[in-house]
Order: structure tokens, then C-alpha cells, then sequence
């Protein structure tokens, strides 16, 4: 059976509901497909948006768990550092479903338990069961998230990735500070605590090519945390997932396709955080694809590459270099303090990361 429709969306993340609500909006006709049974279920996220994210998406009063003033950076010397940070510790499953719900309500149609797997002769496959259908659209949008599919069908691909591991576990004392943690043993990432009410959620990023198990890095971290007196050793929740660290991909755009949020590789290389850059390029998406099929013209995709590399690049980029040099420390098997000075000029939180300029995270 084949169907038609004006945009696809494969994926319904932030990035692929930002596009889909952007073109229905427009007025065109959006189908937006997604794998899981439930949006947004399980979370793999530690939670964390910047106030900033405001500007793009009003967040109802049920999505936001606590906000967050500061980070504080722990480096492996003992240093401490805190930095302002304000944001917002979000119930991410009532994040996405907040954006599905209003993509839908301004037109665009949704299938859960709906998985693109299959692209030929201009035609999607797509499997909903153990039901095949095809569908024919002018312009496809794939968010599907950091090992995309959408991506294969036009050669692309993330390539770089932190894996990660995370518990929620209850804390001793309330916080209203994301807490990131420097150590030998997280080689590649972090560790992070960010608290959300009585609980946090508390994991490491690792680069595996350092052969270390997310797991045991967090099993030690855990152990670190409780001997400290910030956690309660028991675990509530478990969850984990990758994080593409190498940049945006080689090309956002071929043909009648776009790519964005991870499956476009627009996660921040050093701090991991995507949700922003998923939603502000999927609204950039969503418009550019609407406004193609208005005009009849896919000519008209050529801008997307354009505006998200115009607004992202340069951050990406000087965070894969930073990524780079860090990782070359790992490599090289540098203690703590040789660690510590490095990540002066690798982490968001110091001045020398962006060449001494002041700047509002
Ligand atoms: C442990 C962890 C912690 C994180 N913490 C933070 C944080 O605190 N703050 C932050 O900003 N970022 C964080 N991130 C990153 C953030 O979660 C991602 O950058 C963000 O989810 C990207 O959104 P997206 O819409 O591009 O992709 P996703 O959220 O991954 O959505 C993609 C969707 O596509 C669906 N899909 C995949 N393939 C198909 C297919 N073939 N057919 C149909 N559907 C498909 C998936 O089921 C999924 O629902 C974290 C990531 C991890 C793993």
C-alpha cells in the first residue's frame, strides 16, 4: 500500500516534532513516524535545558522538574569551579510529549510503532507490525537520532560517540547545581549529578577507546559519590545511551533530504547536550521543508545546510577541537594535575575555553 504526504519526519524527538510542528504551521501536509510505542519512554537524558531553550519552546509548569542557578566543575587536582548555568532540570518523557502534542495539534499526523527501513526510488518503506507500507514525500526529514537510518540512505553518518551510562538514585541534600566531575577513571567524558527534586540523575560519558565500561566507571563514580555524602546508594532508575561528539555531518541536505538534531550530528562534542540544537535546527527544518513544497521547488532545501552551519559550526567545531586535545591527554596517560590544566582550555566552564571572552551559558 502506498500513501503520500507533503513532509516526512522520521523520528519523534525534539528535533523531529520542532520540524513538524514548523511545517504544519505552514500549512503543508506533515506525517511524522516514530519507532517506539510511547514518545519520549524510556529517558535517555540526564535532564538539563538552558533557560535559553525559553526562546524557542514556552515549557509547561508539569515539564519542569527543578531550575538549576549553577555548574560546578570538579577537576581531578581538588579544583572546584562555579559557574552561572541557569536552566531548567526537565521530565524529559513530558518534554517530548509536550512537543508531539503540539506538532499535532497544529496539523501534522503522528504513527507510533512506526519505523522507517527502507528508502527506494523516491519511495519510503516503512513497518508498522508486521505491516510493510511505502510513502512518497517531497521532502523527508530524518530525526531519528544519533545512529541514523535516514542518514544511510544519503551516505552519512555519526561517526564519534560517547557512551554513557546513568541511575537516578536519591540524594542526601537538595542542590540547585549541575555537578560535573573530571576523573581519571571517566576517561573521555564525565561524570555528572544533576539533581531533579530529592533525586538526580547521576552518570559518566566515556570515550570507548580508552577501554573502560561505562558501567564500572559508574559503578566507581557511584561509590565516590555516596563516600562523599551526596548520594543514597540505592538505585532507582537505570538508563544510558550515546551521544554523537564528532560534529555536524558532512551534509545536512541531499536531494529531497535533511538531517537534523543527532542524526545530523548537532550534539555539543565536550558537554553532550543536544536537545537546544535539535530544536532550534528542527524549527529551521520544518520551515525550509514547508516552504519547498509551497514554492515546488527543492531547490529551496540548498539554505538548510547554509543556516544550520551558519549557526552551528563554529561552536561544534571548537568543541570537537577541544574534545581532540582532551583526548590526546587521556592518550597520553596524564595525572591529575596535567589533567586539570588541560581542562582549562577544554571545558566550557574557564575563560581559556573561549579564548578569554565572557559569555552566558
Ligand atoms: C545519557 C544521556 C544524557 C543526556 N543528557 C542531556 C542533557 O542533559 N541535556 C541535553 O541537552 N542533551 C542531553 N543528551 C543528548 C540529547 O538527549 C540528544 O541530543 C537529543 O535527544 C537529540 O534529539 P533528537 O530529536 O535529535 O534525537 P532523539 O531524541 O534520539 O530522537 C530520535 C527519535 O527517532 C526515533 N527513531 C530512530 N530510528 C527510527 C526509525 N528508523 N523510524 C522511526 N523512528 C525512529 C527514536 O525512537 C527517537 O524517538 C543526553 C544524551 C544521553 C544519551
Amino acid at each position: 500500500m502506498q500513501t503520500t504526504c507533503d513532509v516526512l519526519i522520521v523520528g519523534a524527538g525534539p528535533a523531529g516534532s520542532s520540524a513538524a510542528l514548523a511545517s504544519a504551521k505552514i500549512g503543508v501536509r506533515v506525517v511524522m513516524i516514530e519507532k517506539k510505542r510511547q514518545v519520549g519512554v524510556p529517558v535517555q537524558c540526564a535532564e538539563y535545558v538552558p533557560w535559553q531553550i525559553t526562546q524557542e519552546v514556552a515549557l509547561p509548569k508539569n515539564v519542569i522538574a527543578q531550575q538549576i542557578v549553577v555548574m560546578r566543575t570538579h577537576l581531578p587536582d581538588g579544583e572546584m569551579k562555579e559557574t552561572q548555568a541557569r536552566g531548567f532540570i526537565i521530565h524529559r518523557n513530558l518534554f517530548d510529549q509536550h512537543l508531539v502534542k503540539t506538532a499535532f495539534d497544529a496539523g501534522a499526523e503522528i504513527f507510533l510503532q512506526t519505523r522507517a527501513v527502507g528508502y527506494e526510488n523516491g519511495v519510503v518503506r516503512i513497518k508498522q507490525g508486521k505491516q510493510e507500507l511505502q510513502i512518497k514525500a517531497q521532502v523527508i526529514i530524518g530525526a531519528d537520532g544519533p545512529y541514523s537510518t535516514v542518514g544511510k540512505w544519503m551516505g552519512q553518518g555519526n561517526t564519534e560517540f560517547i557512551h554513557t551510562a546513568q541511575y537516578q538514585m536519591y540524594l542526601c541534600h537538595g542542590l540547585n547545581s549541575t555537578e560535573v566531575y573530571f576523573r581519571k577513571d571517566i576517561p573521555g567524558g564525565y561524570g555528572w549529578v544533576f539533581p531533579k527534586g530529592n533525586v538526580a540523575n547521576v552518570g559518566v560519558g566515556v570515550d570507548l577507546q580508552f577501554e573502560v565500561k561505562p558501567g564500572e566507571a559508574l559503578h566507581r563514580f557511584v561509590e565516590y559519590l555516596h563516600a562523599c555524602g551526596i548520594i543514597e546508594p540505592e538505585v532507582i532508575k537505570r538508563t544510558g545511551g550515546v551521544i554523537p561528539t564528532g560534529g555536524l555531518v558532512k551534509r545536512l541536505h541531499h536531494s529531497n533530504i535533511l538531517l537534523v538534531g543527532d542524526a545530523a550530528g548537532m550534539a555539543h562534542p565536550i558537554t553532550g547536550a543536544g536537545i537546544s540544537n535539535a530544536v532550534i535546527c528542527g524549527r529551521m527544518a520544518g520551515e525550509i521543508a514547508a516552504k519547498a513544497v509551497l514554492k515546488n521547488d527543492l531547490d529551496v532545501l540548498k539554505g538548510y545546510e547554509e543556516e544550520c552551519r551558519l549557526v552551528l559550526d563554529e561552536s561544534l567545531m571548537r568543541a570537537r577541537q577541544k574534545r581532540k586535545a582532551m583526548e590526546a591527554k587521556w592518550s597520553d596517560g596524564a595525572n591529575d594535575e596535567e589533567l586539570s590544566k588541560a581542562l582549562h582550555s577544554s571545558w566550557i566552564a574557564f575563560e581559556e575555553y573561549w579564548g578569554g571572552e565572557k559569555h552566558d551559558k
